[in-house]
């Protein structure tokens, strides 16, 4: 499917209009006397939260390219059409998302239910096709999908997915050093990203990373920045980029704005999406370390962590979360992050979150208690 590059919303008219539209009316989403078709109207935008809301994606009844893909992913119901892998296109969906879920259920592991048919589905499928004494492709044509459909799981509980990604915490041991962790500054380029109070976006997230990295780097830790300092790679590039690092953590740096300057705090993303229960059990985990040691060691407004589906949470394979440090369109929070000390407080605050992944309970320190000289490198 063609996906219009570009950004739609209230007010915009024409062919792609048309197509959104439509694609909103089949998912039920947009019904009852909407007979203008290609006008993006007041009531496509309300569709568009509302989905946007449904599917943990950012509600702002805009259809950009990450929204556009969410839409065209959620027509396909599993059996719609032939499953197959294609390494340079990966084939997503509703109906991979239910695939894998399945799978998962039935034993048959996948590395993270996340509605894209990558080669660890494959293996997946062949798997089960071989159990089930069908020819083992790992394609997913009428003969699979029957059979999917007639087996029952045997035990429930214990989602396999995420007792992995734990096991993996574990075996990779408490020490820092020899670990690998990806830093991501949000924008860059042209994208500055928020821009409040002389300062902008793109700049604070580079600095933090670099700060970052110099800590990780004097730890033992491999740190790599996704962009250099007047970079501005797309979403998707980033999670490549990590995925080829093989890192063992993932942390995007942003700063929120806001058109209300009463905005403020400081928010951590993990992936997550309410379909089918798919969560990433680790970021979670990650997420909550890492929002909760920057509250305890500053006076910023505590916004929580959320579940997110964006691309750089979802297309990493390892635990990732993206962060909102305060908004540079408010007073308060503006002033904070202009402050060299104050960003060498959030580093410090990622860095030893970091180090919390791994350290068994009992070793474990109080939330704003472990100090950089106390890490296990
Ligand atoms: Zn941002």
């Amino acid at each position: 499917m063609e996906s219009p590059h570009g950004v739609y919303r209230i007010g915009d008219r024409g062919e792609a209009v048309a197509e959104i539209v439509g694609k909103l009316q089949r998912l039920g989403l947009l019904t009852g006397g909407h007979d203008v078709y290609d006008v993006y109207d007041e009531a496509t935008a309300h569709a568009v939260r509302g989905f946007q809301q449904q599917r943990g994606l950012m509600i702002d009844g805009i259809v950009g390219p990450q929204t556009y893909s969410a839409i065209d992913d959620a027509r396909w119901r599993l059996g719609d059409r032939l499953l197959t892998y294609v390494p340079t296109h990966p084939l997503s969906g509703d109906d991979v998302l239910a695939l894998q879920a399945k799978l998962q259920e039935l034993g048959f592991a996948v590395a993270r239910v996340d509605g894209i048919f990558a080669a660890d589905t494959q293996r997946a499928v062949t798997e089960f096709q071989r159990n089930m004494g069908l020819p083992a492709d790992g394609t997913c044509g009428p003969s699979t999908f029957k059979a999917l459909q007639r087996i029952r799981p045997m035990a429930t509980g214990g989602r396999p997915d995420a007792l992995r990604a734990r096991e993996a915490v574990r075996a990779a041991g408490p020490r820092l050093s020899g670990k690998t962790v990806v830093i991501d500054p949000g924008h860059g380029g042209f994208d500055h990203g928020w821009e409040g109070y002389g300062l902008r976006e793109s700049d604070i997230a580079y600095d933090l990373a670099s700060r970052i990295e110099g800590r990780l780097g004097a730890t033992g830790v491999r740190a790599y920045l996704s962009r250099g300092r007047d970079q501005g790679p797309d979403e998707l590039s980033r999670a490549a980029f990590a995925n080829e690092t093989d890192a063992n953590l993932c942390v995007s740096l942003h700063t929120d704005g806001s058109m209300n300057p009463e905005a403020q705090g400081v928010a951590t993303y993990f992936y997550g999406n309410d379909l089918h229960g798919a969560t990433s059990s680790v970021g979670e985990q990650f997420a909550g370390l890492v929002q909760r040691e920057i509250v305890a060691r500053t006076d910023l407004l505590d916004c929580r962590t959320h579940a997110k589906t964006w691309d750089l949470l979802r297309r990493t394979k390892m635990p990732a979360v993206r962060l909102e440090i305060g908004y540079v369109t408010n007073p308060h929070d503006s002033a904070r992050l202009a402050d060299p000390a104050f960003r060498d407080v959030v580093a410090e605050s990622i860095v030893v979150a970091i180090q919390r992944v791994y350290l068994p309970p009992e070793q474990d320190a109080a939330t704003g208690m472990l100090r950089l000289g106390q890490l296990t490198v």
